[in-house]
């Protein structure tokens, strides 16, 4: 399905991006792993994707940096040829109630969530316009549509994502990129691993599905995107949320 295009998944270390990278490759796809900090489970990924007969390279970048997603960007392209999908999907949380927020944690949600899918896509442009199968999909989350106490930060940064989205599509259509948003709505990974139960409960309540999402739920919504069947579609948010937002 994916055979011979290459994709490059930020944050593919752990979690919804290890899914995305596994995921992909398991239908074909060559998989570029962008990753913060812990190179081990990056190489255990990329470890992963080769045993699924694909290639893996490994970059460690923060993608709040110009400079730094710039000098990897360049080298991702000499390292893969070329770039057909990019999955913005690098996120981090900084919770905290308006009153206590500081601008300090405000900046890095933003810089992290927003700033790095735009710089992450600005230098990949050039190569993304080459590939005749370009698709850029940003993982934003439910909460950008609904609003959540204690993540003006966060939910600012990833409703910023759906219009920078929505503008993306717009300006690539006529070279065939699409550009997509997915909205995840509660799945386990280490970012929601340090809930209280009480707030999982209350949660949990909020899920007509009456369960809480995996990362290969919001895998396989990628794939579909990513590949041929998602071709018609662009400017578009898919909200993979077991009904919370129905
Ligand atoms: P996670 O914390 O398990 O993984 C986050 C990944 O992002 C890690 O690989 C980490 O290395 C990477 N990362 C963090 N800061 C980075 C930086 N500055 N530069 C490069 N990489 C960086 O989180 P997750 O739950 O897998 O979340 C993945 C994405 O899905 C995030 O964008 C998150 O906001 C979004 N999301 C998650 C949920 C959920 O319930 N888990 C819900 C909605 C949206």
């Amino acid at each position: 399905m994916l055979k011979n295009r290459t994709a490059v998944v930020t944050g593919g270390s752990r979690g919804i991006g290890r899914a995305i990278a596994l995921e992909l490759a398991c239908h074909g796809a060559n998989v570029a792993i962008v990753y913060a900090g812990q190179a081990e489970a990056a190489a255990q990924v990329a470890r992963e994707v080769e045993a699924l007969g694909s290639k893996a390279w490994t970059y460690q970048c923060d993608v709040s940096d110009w400079t730094q997603t710039q000098s990897t960007c360049e080298q991702i392209i000499v390292d893969c040829g070329t770039v057909d999908i990019l999955v913005n999907n690098a996120g981090i949380v900084k919770d905290n109630l308006m009153l206590r927020m500081s601008e300090e944690d405000f900046d890095q949600v933003m810089d992290v969530n927003l700033k790095g899918s735009f710089a992450m896509t600005r230098h990949l442009t050039r190569t993304l316009l080459s590939s005749p199968h370009a698709r850029i999909i940003n993982i934003s989350s439910v909460v950008a549509l609904m609003g959540n106490p204690g993540q003006a930060n966060y939910t600012a940064a990833k409703a910023g994502l759906i219009g920078f989205t929505k503008s993306i599509a717009r300006e690539y259509a006529s070279r065939g990129v699409t550009c997509n948003v997915i909205a995840p709505g509660f799945i386990t990974t280490d970012m929601t691993a340090k809930l209280p139960q009480a707030a999982m409960d209350k949660l949990l309540g909020l899920v007509p599905l009456k369960r809480v999402g995996e990362p290969k739920d919001i895998a396989h919504a990628v794939l579909f995107l990513a590949s041929d069947m998602g071709r018609y579609i662009t400017g578009q948010v898919l909200q993979v949320d077991g009904g919370m937002r129905i």
